[in-house]
């Protein structure tokens, strides 16, 4: 399967020029339990519909960022670069 997927700095690329790296999650708060911690590491929603990803422009710019992406229609409705490391980048 090929799709084009828009990085923020190289514009639309195939992306088999791209290393998914999984869904967005969230870190549990305080001190989770082992029960917490597995879910965190192991399980992931893997919705139907879009949601936020990480990926890395590995045959490009070298670049981790943010997509959103329908994972009915491989749509990439929006790509973007999160602020600490379009900061670090300068
Ligand atoms: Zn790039």
């Amino acid at each position: 399967m090929s799709f084009l997927l828009p990085c923020p700095h190289c514009g639309p690329r195939d992306v088999n020029e791209f290393d998914y790296a999984g869904e967005v999650t969230t870190r549990p708060s305080g001190t989770p339990d082992v029960r917490e911690l597995a879910g965190y590491v192991y399980f992931r929603r893997n919705v139907a519909g879009v949601q936020r990803e990480w990926w890395h422009h590995r045959f490009g710019c070298d670049t981790w960022f943010l997509a959103e992406r329908d994972t009915r229609t491989n749509e990439v409705l929006r790509t973007d670069v999160p602020a600490a490391r379009e900061r670090a980048r300068a």
